[in-house]
């Protein structure tokens, strides 16, 4: 490897939408992309066998259902399901990413460092790595652009990032209206998905997407597409 670090174990996290059904939640393009090329390619690199991990007890599915405890400052609140992530709250992170992840460590039982993959120029990430996390892109001076020309150079960037800005879940209330439309127009079956959410009643927020409700933010899409066909026809 480029600059011979240590290096025992690989683990790659899976967010789910639903674990009875399969469903993941990570970008179809870029799960399937792990799956058949980025692990086999690491593989190949390295000599070590990539750990695919997800939490198999709950899902964007399990969390949404949740429902709200007596332990809430809001009354009004108490007995109704969590609903759609709320955009600058989102839990999946902890649940889908990092529950996962702390159980993968524990069962090793010793200390470990992990390497991440935060830029030189992401100083407020860099400033919240943990004692036990180093980032190697950091250490030798690559920046966001370089690591996106280093990834290329082996082989290794994701289809998310060739096709569109961000990667990330595709229920990601942090998505952008495009971004909704590519989902919708590529994968209109987890955009049914969400449509279904929608109509649940007895939700703490109705909110979707911020302060937008999932027909409001479907509005803003047939809008926005209505836009891009009189422009290219
Ligand atoms: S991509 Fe969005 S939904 Fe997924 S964990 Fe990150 S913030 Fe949450």
């Amino acid at each position: 490897m480029l600059h011979n670090e240590p290096l025992d174990r690989i683990v790659s996290v899976e967010v789910m939408f639903d674990n009875a059904r399969g469903i993941s939640g990570e970008d179809p393009e870029h799960i399937q992309w792990v799956k058949e090329f980025a692990i086999p390619r690491l593989k190949e690199l390295t000599g070590i066998d990539t750990d695919l991990i997800r939490n198999e007890k709950d899902d964007y599915l399990t969390e949404f259902f949740k429902k709200r405890g007596t332990k809430t400052k809001y009354p009004e609140r108490i007995g109704k399901y969590q609903g759609f992530l709320l955009g600058g709250f989102c839990r999946m992170n902890s649940i889908g990413k990092m529950t996962p992840m702390r159980r993968y460590w524990r069962q090793f039982r010793r200390n470990y460092v992990s390497y991440v993959g935060i830029a030189l120029d992401e100083p407020e990430r860099l400033a919240r790595l943990k004692s036990n996390s180093v980032s190697l892109l950091a250490k030798y001076g690559y920046t966001e652009r370089m690591a996106f020309d280093l990834c290329a150079k082996y082989d290794l960037l994701s289809p998310n990032y060739i096709n569109s800005s961000r990667g990330g879940c595709w229920f990601c209330p942090n998505n952008k209206v495009h971004g909704f439309c590519e989902l919708r127009r590529k994968h209109p079956e987890l955009w049914e998905e969400l449509r279904k959410l929608s109509g649940v009643k007895n939700t703490i927020s109705q909110n979707f997407c911020y302060d937008k409700t999932f027909a409001q933010m479907e509005k803003l899409m047939n809008w926005n597409e209505k836009q891009l066909s009189i422009i290219f026809d």
